[in-house]
């Protein structure tokens, strides 16, 4: 039987940019000898190979499949991956949260570069000031004895999955421009693409996808207005400026909504969304839960390749 193995990444940093200099993601040439090592070894699928790849199950051998997919509508996904992957054939899938499409910041970019850009105490104390200034005193959770790395991580889950998504959104915004856009000239436009970018990426060859509007995370129960706002216009913006149905959704920070959600997806043409579960999808995997492995810093071409054969651990 034949498999999808999906991989998906993030940031890709050069050492160059000395903004990235402490945002975690693979460095380009390591990112590079990825893409050409799985070239050499296996098939590599283009977007418009899905559909027959779940649904004419005769037309692909025995074997793993790989589809490539990048998050989040970072600048370095036009300005280098895209020409990269083109150069070596390969088309992708780019999933892009349209806030950023308004210069509107989203929570989890503001929270990575406010860590690499400042020390972590800092950022604490002026997110406790900005918590407190809406009424939300004492609530951010860190540990006074704990170490960094675990107060960071609380602070990150607490903006995506404890407190509220629009007053989180509204907080990490006054964040932003009282730092990070204040201190770092154009730092937005090394971040995130823009809607200028999205023709270049299509005529590439690539195909892009949905990821809400403000990277909302949808593992907890969501207000049927907030999914309209997040999913439906979201969608709706990016079907108008590339003039295409957009058909490929993935779930911020991976993490699938319930029934309702798929419900809106599919109304709106969705055919496909994408989970962070790591595993290889067969021809008959559920299309609204297909499976993708992260790409980290740490990893080698030896745990990649263990995943692409099968042999994974978790
Ligand atoms: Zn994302």
């Amino acid at each position: 039987m034949p498999k999808l193995a999906i991989l998906t990444y993030h940031y890709i940093r050069t050492l160059e940019n000395i903004l990235q200099r402490r945002i975690l993601g693979p460095l380009r040439e390591s990112f590079e000898d990825q893409v050409r090592y799985i070239k050499k070894q296996f098939p590599v699928i283009s977007p418009s190979d899905i559909d027959a790849f779940f649904n004419d199950k005769n037309k692909f051998a025995q074997g793993t499949y790989v589809l490539f997919t990048f998050d989040d509508g970072l600048a370095e996904h036009v300005n280098y991956v895209s020409p990269f992957l083109e150069s070596e054939g390969v088309e992708a899938l780019f999933f892009i949260n349209t806030d950023i499409l308004e210069n509107l910041p989203v929570v989890p970019q503001i929270l990575h570069y406010a860590f690499a850009l400042y020390p972590a105490q800092k950022v604490f104390a002026l997110l406790e000031k900005l918590l407190a200034e809406f009424g939300r005193e004492g609530e951010l959770p860190i540990e006074f004895h704990g170490e960094i790395i675990r107060n960071i991580s609380l602070v990150k889950r607490f903006f995506r999955e404890q407190l509220d998504h629009e007053l989180a959104k509204k907080i990490l915004l006054f964040f932003y421009q009282q730092t990070l856009g204040k201190d770092f000239q154009g730092l937005f436009s090394e971040i995130f693409l823009t809607r200028d970018d999205i023709p270049a990426l299509l005529s590439a060859g690539h195909q892009i996808g949905g990821h809400t509007r403000s990277h909302i995370f949808l593992g907890r129960p969501t207000p049927q207005g907030l999914l309209k706002k997040e999913i439906v216009d979201s969608l709706q913006k990016l079907s108008a400026i590339s003039q295409t149905q957009i058909r490929h959704f993935s779930f911020p920070y991976g993490r699938p909504g319930g029934g309702e959600v798929d419900r809106v997806l599919k109304q709106e043409g969705v055919d496909f969304s994408y989970t962070t579960e790591v595993s290889l999808n067969s021809p008959s995997a559920d299309l609204f839960r297909l499976a993708r492995r992260s790409v980290y810093e740490k990893d080698t071409i030896d745990e990649i390749r263990a995943f692409l054969s099968g042999n994974h651990k978790d």
